[in-house]
């Protein structure tokens, strides 16, 4: 018999049919209900085994974990939850999941414990839901961009400049570590590496997709980043995916609607694809909120925060009305903010999430950030204190997009590489880019675990990718 998905089959499967499932046993409860779980659906199927005429042996072996195929005749449930079940006609166990050994009980186990099991934390639900809403919204992002007409474009991953990465970056090299070749001055000598130049891995693509702006249009890139940030945070990995589009001919206000549609349509299409996982995880959601102090609830529940976002605009304002808003509000007036607020600083998430959660309670979209904190690359204002640079925030998480217009005009940019000592022999190809067929354009990296976090509801970004990477963590 055909392999029947236990998702397609809990959907169309007909009471009377005779199918075979493959999956494993999420529980075995009174020597005859079998829940059984094959990771296409959040949602058990029910085996029904007669265990009057089932060896004793076998039945030991029904134990959570283990892998077994079955073969059953569809029925309608007798029991409550789900529509129909499975009689179980033939059972053959796969492989056996020894109950003194397997680390998982069938009850909540803390998100902690699980990280340091990443490789059956997929089996409880909560991982599994994690991950399908994960993947739906990877599909969704290239869903978006095709339907747009933008092309996907693969950015480098080991890169030879290291303008952005201002000491955030990986080092890759094959010298031995313990002997690499010397310069005479003693330095290790690139020269005679791989490359024949010190690389690095990538900390963002949009340099590259410049180039594809500047040619095709209208790209976006959607791969691996790599930071060496000692940010030991919720928010921040060492290995993350980033979605960066880069248009030409865009300026700031289309690329901010780009940013906001984008969004609008990921959340849409989550809820679309992922309704149950969905409501496992605003259940889950609830659960945890509850657990919180008063003050750091939140007042909308998963699924109707995601309905929010989706249906209602974003507040745009530039970052200099944000620092009055922010010296106006009471946490800055009982001095409740750790760190300072004045014109020039770079916000931080308490700010950030003051904005968004108390004061206009929907994602802002700050724009105009004083020149000073922001990358070389990004168009000058007039006013020649700020720049064009954009800031998606959200709630609970702060900064989920970060973007900007790009400076077009080759001799401002070089100006500005020159003040902030960014070697032009290593971006001569950027700014030739502004020599040849010069155009506005924009683009903004959209962090893509940031995306999974804000629409699954997890607290941690270490629980929305399969295997973390963070400062002393790369196990698995
Ligand atoms: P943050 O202030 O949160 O560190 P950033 O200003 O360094 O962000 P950008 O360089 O603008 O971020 O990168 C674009 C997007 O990539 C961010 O808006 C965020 O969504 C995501 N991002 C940045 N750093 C990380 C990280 N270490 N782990 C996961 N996502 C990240
Ligand atoms: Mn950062």
């Amino acid at each position: 018999m055909k392999r029947i998905k236990i998702k397609d089959l809990l959907a169309h499967g007909e009471v009377g049919a005779k199918v075979t499932v493959k999956g494993w046993i999420r529980t075995f409860r009174s020597n005859r209900f079998i829940a059984l779980n094959d990771g296409s659906t959040i949602n058990n199927l029910q085996a029904v085994v007669d265990f009057e005429n089932t060896d004793e042996d076998l039945l030991k072996r029904l134990t959570t974990s283990a892998a077994v195929a079955i073969d059953g005749e569809v029925v309608e449930s007798q029991g409550k939850g789900q529509s129909i079940e499975i009689v179980v006609e033939k059972i053959e166990i796969l492989g056996d999941a020894d109950p003194d050994e397997y680390p998982l009980q069938p009850k909540r186990h803390s998100l902690e414990f699980l990280r340091e099991k990443a490789h059956l934390r997929p089996r409880t639900q909560v991982m599994s839901a994690v991950y399908r809403v994960r993947n739906a919204l990877a599909y969704g992002i290239h869903k978006f961009f095709n339907e747009k007409g933008f092309l996907y474009m693969h950015t480098p991953i080991i890169t030879g400049s290291d303008a952005e990465g201002a000491g955030e970056m990986f080092r890759v090299t094959n010298f031995d570590p313990l002997n690499p070749p010397k310069t005479e001055d003693g330095e290790v000598d690139y020269k005679e590496d791989f490359f024949g130049k010190a690389v690095n891995l990538s900390v963002s693509g949009q340099l590259e997709a410049e180039v594809g702006a500047m040619s095709m249009g209208e790209v976006y890139t959607f791969g691996p980043t790599f930071r060496a940030e000692n940010s030991n945070t919720s928010r921040h990995l060492a290995e993350f995916w980033m979605i960066e589009p880069e248009m030409a001919f865009y300026d700031l206000d289309d690329n901010m609607d780009l940013a906001e549609e984008m969004i609008k349509y990921l959340i849409d299409f989550a809820m679309e694809q992922c309704p149950d996982d969905l409501k496992f995880l605003d259940q889950r959601y609830a659960q945890e909120q509850k657990g919180k102090p008063q003050n750091e609830r939140s007042d909308l529940g998963l699924l109707e925060r995601l309905d929010f976002v989706s249906k209602n605009d974003f507040e745009r304002l530039t970052y200099t009305e944000a620092i009055e808003v922010l010296k106006r509000s009471k946490p800055f007036k009982k001095g409740k903010f750790k760190y300072p607020v004045d014109w020039g600083i770079d916000l931080q998430s308490e700010h950030e999430r003051y904005l968004v959660e108390k004061e206009y309670k929907k994602p802002v979209i700050l724009t105009d950030y004083p020149k000073d904190i922001k990358s070389f690359y990004m168009k000058q204002n007039d006013d020649g204190k700020t720049v064009r640079a954009m800031d998606v925030l959200f709630p609970g998480i702060g900064e989920i997009i970060g973007g900007s217009q790009r400076e077009e005009s080759y001799d401002k940019l070089l100006t500005r590489m020159n003040e902030m000592g960014v070697p032009q022999e290593e971006l001569w190809w950027y700014l030739e880019l502004r020599k040849f067929g010069t155009a506005p354009h924009s683009g903004f990296g959209l962090g893509f675990e940031r995306i999974v976090l804000f629409v699954t509801g997890m607290g941690n970004i270490r629980d929305v990718i399969p295997f973390p990477r963070a400062p002393k963590s790369a196990e698995f």
